[in-house]
């Protein structure tokens, strides 16, 4: 593919050549079909096959136990800030315990407030969101009787990161954004009671947002809700209540089918972002009063690697002579600033080493060494 640059977009970001090429080869015909995927009945068996195809690479991928419904929806999770609420806190005399690690969470508060009562259990908003809590800080935190904790697994505007699955207290149900970690590495969902995630970093394009909810959760659902704001609807119909976002699934089943197959699995996905991350994150400690990490070590996302340099005009000439040399969209995110390199599954080694070596070299034309 020609004129490709280095996406280091926060979402939506790059995706997978092969599944590009896919895509490609797919328009304007599927070989059998004769028709595109945007253009395709979602009730016909081709399609058919794209979401029974996605949703069960999605269980052998994260090992998804039984007892648990894979939803996929629109609205992005944005929606779910609301959706989640309005199924397991409506009515509930319960409180649902926030942990507030970054922008995103905090949003999602906002949200959760206008359907019941919601605590922040645990946060560091004043220390402007520098990392997550330790295990035993966060059981500590939440109270066992909360309707659920919630949790962003990473949040994409910081760059804070839970290093390993949250634990909360067994009978509390766990709700996380896992947006822009999703299939970045193995993760265990039983320790989850619902696991939302928009498509846009790491699984597909913008347009679909997969939900994975435990069965016995879909009790807690009052009557009455839209029936599209329902997630029983959702199980129920298998995701075809209404027209689902056709293209948006079919991409992400060729994503996963790309994890599976290419990548071969999680665990060596999670293996190869954590090499990428890495190789930022010793520039950062190399040279920690020019670049200055944002997040505490423990708590560094392998997804979004966030930093400061000594002053804004630095930053802004970083991102832009990145950007002449085809690496773009390093600016960090509006309301914080900085720069933030989003290193999704897709951003090939070839793009995080060209952008450490920019590092070393802007770093060395900008603060020579004084020996
Ligand atoms: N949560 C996280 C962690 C995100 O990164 C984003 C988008 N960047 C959102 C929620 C909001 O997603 P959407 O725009 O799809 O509603």
């Amino acid at each position: 593919m020609p004129d490709r640059v280095f996406n280091f977009a926060a979402g939506p970001g790059i995706l997978p050549i092969p599944v590009l090429e896919q895509v490609r080869r797919d328009l304007p015909s599927i070989p059998g079909v004769g028709a595109s995927a945007l253009e395709v009945s979602h009730r016909g068996a081709w399609f058919s096959s794209v979401i029974d195809e996605a949703e069960a690479n999605l269980r052998e991928l994260l090992a998804i136990p039984d007892g648990y419904h894979v939803l996929f929806s629109q609205g992005g999770a944005s929606m779910q800030f609301s959706m989640v609420p309005m199924n397991l806190l409506r009515g509930s005399d319960a409180a649902a315990d926030h942990v507030v690690t970054g922008s995103w969470g905090a949003k999602a508060v906002t949200e959760a407030r206008k359907e019941g009562t919601v605590r922040i259990a645990w946060t560091d908003a004043e220390e402007r969101f520098v990392r997550v809590p330790d295990p035993h800080e966060l059981l500590e935190a939440v109270a066992p009787s909360a309707a659920y904790v919630h949790v962003t697994t990473n949040e994409t505007i910081q760059g804070v990161e839970y290093p390993a699955t949250p634990i909360v207290p067994d009978d509390t149900p766990l709700v996380a954004d896992g947006s822009s970690d999703f299939l970045a590495g193995p993760i265990d969902v039983g320790r989850f009671g619902l696991l939302y995630a928009g498509a846009q970093k790491n699984a597909g394009p913008a347009g679909v947002t997969v939900v994975i909810v435990r069965d016995d959760l879909l009790e807690l659902i009052p009557d009455g809700l839209p029936s599209t704001l329902d997630y029983r609807t959702y199980v129920e119909h298998r995701s075809l209540f209404n027209t689902p976002p056709v293209f948006g699934i079919y991409v992400v089943m060729l994503v996963t089918r790309w994890l599976r197959d290419d990548v071969g699995g999680l665990a060596k996905m999670g293996a190869r972002n954590r090499g990428k991350a890495d190789l930022l994150y010793e520039r950062i400690d190399a040279a920690p009063s020019f670049y200055r990490g944002h997040a505490d070590a423990g708590s560094r996302s392998v997804m979004n690697v966030t930093f400061r340099l000594p002053t804004e005009d630095l930053e802004a000439a970083f991102a832009s002579e990145a950007a002449e040399r085809g690496m773009v969209e390093l600016r960090g995110h509006r309301s914080v600033g900085g720069i933030r390199a989003s290193i999704y599954n897709a951003m090939p080694l070839e793009g995080v080493e060209t952008l450490a070596a920019f590092m070393d070299e802007f770093h060395e034309r900008h603060e020579p060494p004084s020996s």
